[in-house]
């Protein structure tokens, strides 16, 4: 089969489409066809090697996959040859003390796919069945790579992590992002108002078509003090965050009484100075969200079913042009999700 391979960190990383053995399923396990693969934010940090997770050059990047099952392992009887699938991409141990109360994305044992173990830019990868999600019918492979992960992510966010009530102010960062174009989706339909940051005109009108009802200009120094504006000075109920940095810590300043901060990434930097005078006293939160559960996916999947969310997708590659589709989410001017289709 052929994968696209990083095989030298960098930004652009060395990258080579090369031809390898085909995937044979272990005893539980199943092998994808892959039909759409999601690019992420997380694919250029693997790039330039700047993940805090040992991963081991040449590697098949790419977590957010959609396909068909071609073959299954011995054991495996919840899924056949021939069904269309969606990956979990927070690869679990399933006997864990949280993998048994549902909670896989923070099992003891957890690998990521793409990142610890081959993914998606090949024709075919191979996984635990455990970690395969049924596709609904309607939803296409282009849609599940596009809502997989990140959609996924905002739906633990939003559900999970945080319970969006109706009536709720909620902050979404960056509107084109795959988190933020999924956040604001889910939040309005929970019954939300929702503001969302853009950082060109062209991301903030993809925002309101999004059904965001305000929408503040990231690049002013005082987008903070905008969104307190737009609240009467009250502050959010959430915020959904996955920057980190000087943004994070903008939020709280965006943040009500009882408000809390929702975060799922820290591309903008790792370390936030915080004002814990300000957070108790105004009894604020700040908690952390990592990837999802199946759970999550499935429901995300659903929703699209449903026509209640849809893929935002920007630009679709074949396999043969990976780099190219890297190099078009490195330069930061896409408006929804990038997806090889191999
Ligand atoms: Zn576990």
């Amino acid at each position: 089969m052929k994968a696209y391979q990083l095989v030298g960190h960098g930004a652009p990383g060395k990258m080579e489409l090369r031809e390898l053995p085909d995937p044979i399923p272990a005893a539980g396990e199943a092998v994808v066809r892959v039909r759409a693969c999601g690019l992420n934010r997380l694919d250029l940090w693997a790039e330039q090697g700047g993940l805090p997770v040992p991963l081991q050059l040449p590697r098949t990047l790419g977590c957010e996959i959609a396909g068909e099952i071609e073959s299954i392992g011995e054991g495996v009887v919840n899924h056949r040859i021939g069904d269309r699938v969606a990956l979990q991409s927070n690869l679990f141990c399933g006997d864990c003390e949280f993998c048994m109360q549902g909670e896989e994305s923070v099992c003891l044992n957890s690998k990521l796919l793409g990142i610890e173990r081959d993914g998606g830019f090949a024709e075919k990868v191979s996984v635990l069945a455990s970690s395969l999600v049924s596709l609904p019918e309607g939803v296409s492979f282009d849609a599940a790579a596009a809502v997989t992960l990140a959609g996924s992510t905002a739906m633990h966010m939003l559900t999970q992590r945080s319970q969006v009530k109706s009536g709720d102010w909620v902050l979404v960062i960056g509107a084109s992002s795959g988190v933020g174009s999924a956040a604001i989706q889910i939040a309005k339909k929970l019954g939300g108002y929702v503001i969302t940051t853009g950082s060109t005109e062209e991301k903030r009108t993809l925002g309101k078509s999004l059904g965001a009802d305000f929408v503040v200009d990231s690049t002013s120094p005082d987008w903070a003090v905008e969104v307190r504006r737009i609240t009467q000075k009250r502050g959010v109920d959430i915020v959904i965050e996955h920057v980190g940095g000087e943004v994070l810590q903008q939020c709280f300043g965006c943040l009500a009484r009882n408000g809390r901060i929702v975060t799922c990434g820290a591309t903008g930097g790792r370390e936030v100075s915080l004002k814990l005078w300000q957070v108790f006293v105004k009894q604020q939160s700040l908690i952390g969200s990592y990837g999802r559960n199946r759970k999550d996916i499935a429901a995300t999947l659903e929703w699209v079913r449903e026509g209640k969310m849809r893929a935002v997708i920007d630009k679709t590659f074949p396999l043969a042009e990976v780099p190219q589709a890297f190099a078009l989410l490195r330069a930061r001017k896409v408006h929804g999700k990038v997806i090889v289709k191999p």
